[in-house]
């Protein structure tokens, strides 16, 4: 190879560089890059992550505009095995219809919010105007976390787990015994007013936390699985101060049929 040819390979190789540069300096800045191989691609499971599924129900999110008040499955005294009539009959028509009716009346505010479902609402606090973000916060949460509650309950409650959840409890915690235990103490612990929660965490493990007040786990990007209301309110009247005792009861109302769809939903999504 002459030093000739090297010379000319060299001009025409400066040449090419300079007219390159030239035209990225014509396009303006900045110079959006393009995707390198290393970027994140978008897959089903980044999607999935990115969205609010729904959590009220299997097939459709909770609608804020307007929030209703959901029937009880069951009559007031379906659940004595756990939780008497009189109990029932002011959690739902008092309780939970309050937190539907001051939801309803912050958001006639901000008629923007109108086709926000309340899990979108929650799962994205920051985007909720400052005036009622409190508001939406607390009686949302309340109505979502109550919808749940309702569900997760049933007259022919109670007994061993079945189906996938009961597989999942069993690899998670070892026994259905330790799971229980473990989550009435949660539940014990939890101080002052909030709910003990079974959830599918990012990592797509089950685990169980509490939340205080009516805050409900999507806002920390936790899908809840089942949850039980530990505020005095849920157990008052019967127990009294023994929320340990209520607690214990608790189980022989608990809807594993439910629960399981609760947790198919969840495993299609993810
Ligand atoms: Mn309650």
């Amino acid at each position: 190879m002459s030093i000739k040819f090297l010379r000319q390979k060299l001009v025409l190789f400066i040449t090419g560089a300079f007219l390159v540069s030239l035209l990225f300096a014509c396009q303006g800045t900045p110079i959006v890059e393009s995707p390198t191989p290393t970027a994140t691609p978008i897959t089903q499971d980044t999607i999935a992550t990115n969205q609010f599924p729904p959590v009220a129900y299997p097939d459709r999110e909770l609608s804020a505009s307007p929030a209703q008040l959901p029937k009880l499955p069951y009559a007031y005294n379906a659940l004595e095995k756990a939780i008497d009539a009189e109990t029932m009959k002011l959690h739902h028509d008092r309780h939970h219809a309050t937190y539907v009716e001051n939801l309803n009346e912050a958001l006639q505010k901000h008629s923007e919010l109108k086709n926000r479902s309340v899990e979108a609402m929650l799962g994205d606090l920051n985007s909720i105007p400052e005036d009622i973000r409190e508001t939406v916060r607390n009686n949302g949460g309340g109505h979502l976390n109550h919808t749940i509650f309702w569900q997760i309950m049933s007259p022919n409650g109670g007994g061993q787990p079945t189906g996938e959840i009961a597989q999942q409890i069993n690899q998670t915690f070892g026994s259905f015994d330790a799971f229980k235990k473990q989550f009435n103490e949660a539940g014990g612990d939890r101080f002052g007013s909030g709910w003990v929660w079974l959830v599918r965490n990012a990592q797509n493990q089950l685990q169980i936390v509490t939340t205080p007040n009516q805050d409900n786990p999507i806002t920390d990007g936790l899908y809840p699985i089942m949850g039980n209301d530990v505020w005095e309110h849920a157990y008052y009247l019967r127990y009294q101060n023994r929320r340990a005792e209520y607690l214990d009861n608790w189980w022989n109302v608990v809807n594993w049929s439910e629960i399981n769809r609760r947790m198919q939903v969840k495993s299609q999504q993810s």
